[in-house]
């Protein structure tokens, strides 16, 4: 699975959720105040261009509980998507989902259709965190939901959030270990943003959650995003979609930064640059060569990295120059000492 992949988001904002979850106000997220319906995707599909199939995008319902929407409902919507592959405009479809709402019945119709893909919002593998979230699932809802998709032969993907109420850093380890032995093919990692209109901005105002903030979830997804790659689950995001009307203000607070992915992946770089330094002198001149499509994360926004770790090592001089015969992502080329 790549996360490049072309994908035609579609809004469903809070279809079949039974209620909402405390962090979640998907109008705002997504913008879109109201669910899609099979009239407006037809309208959407034939603005696509005719019989593309070797392009076409992969058709994604995303921002409800698409399995939990009235079966009329859903397949009015499926039976446009399987409409559209079989005109070659969509080449398949992906959708997200709540894993109370998974059964063997429900995943054979998604099948039928042409549905490739199931995202499940898992959240937190921890039964007191998804209580206090409001998600009114358990942790073994993912397990039996997750074994389901799987046996199905369904793509799995598996979304979790870091920072939520009750959250703290081992959890979130814990949930991460628990999510890989569920063998997705992908996981998503949305660390809590505080959206206005939701219980959880009202929670924040009364004192009563600690926000999670950039930093925080930078410095954790730094330690996530290794945990999953070693295990050969691809990261497919990091950090919600920024979007005008989050970026607007309806991301009040918490972790939410337009380039949230690149901030995390810059300080996965830093902390690398820092093992490759730990025995420099002080005073030392560096050359670190880092793989060319990754200078900009090594270097950091504003050149932070660069700054960090001329201040963290008291180096005299480090330069960071792209190399491709590098044989890792970041190596030292030179050090002399003072
Ligand atoms: S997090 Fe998912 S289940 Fe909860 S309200 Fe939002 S869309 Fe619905």
């Amino acid at each position: 699975m790549s996360a490049r992949a072309s994908i035609l988001p579609v809004f469903v904002p809070h279809l079949g959720c039974p209620h909402d979850c405390v962090f979640c106000n998907q109008r705002r997220i997504t913008g879109e105040p109201a669910p899609v319906d099979a009239k407006r995707l037809r309208e959407i599909l034939s603005a696509l261009p005719a019989d593309r199939r070797a392009e076409a995008p992969q058709l994604a319902f995303y921002g409800g509980s698409f399995t939990a929407i009235p079966e009329e409902r859903q397949i009015e919507l499926l039976e446009e998507a399987r409409r559209a592959i079989d005109r070659g405009i969509v080449s398949s479809i992906r959708l997200s989902t709540r894993p109370d709402a998974v059964d063997a019945a429900r995943l054979e119709r998604l099948k039928d259709y042409g549905v490739d893909t199931v995202e499940i919002g898992a959240q937190s593998m921890d039964d007191e965190v998804l209580r206090l979230s409001g998600r009114g699932h358990t942790a073994e809802d993912v397990r039996r939901a997750s074994g389901l998709v799987k046996s199905s032969g369904l793509k799995l993907v598996l979304q979790m959030m870091t920072g939520l109420p009750g959250d703290t850093e081992e959890k979130c380890l814990r949930t991460a270990r628990e999510l890989i032995c569920l063998r997705p093919d992908g996981v998503r990692i949305y660390p809590t943003v505080i959206v206005r209109d939701t219980a959880l901005f009202a929670l924040w105002q009364r004192g009563l959650y600690r926000e999670h903030t950039v930093e925080d979830a930078v410095r954790l997804c730094a330690k996530l995003l290794p945990l999953f790659e070693a295990a050969g689950v691809p990261v497919i995001r990091v950090g919600l979609n920024p979007t005008d009307e989050l970026s607007g203000g309806a991301a009040v607070a918490g972790a939410y930064h337009p380039a949230f992915g690149e901030l995390v992946r810059s300080r996965i770089l830093l902390e690398k640059a820092e093992l490759l330094l730990k025995n420099a002198e002080p005073g030392s001149r560096v050359v670190l060569g880092v793989r060319p499509a990754l200078l900009s994360q090594m270097l950091g926004q504003k050149k932070q990295n660069l700054f960090a770790l001329m201040e963290e090592f008291r180096l005299g001089d480090l330069r960071v120059e792209p190399n491709s015969s590098i044989s890792g992502e970041i190596e030292i080329l030179s050090i002399e000492n003072h």
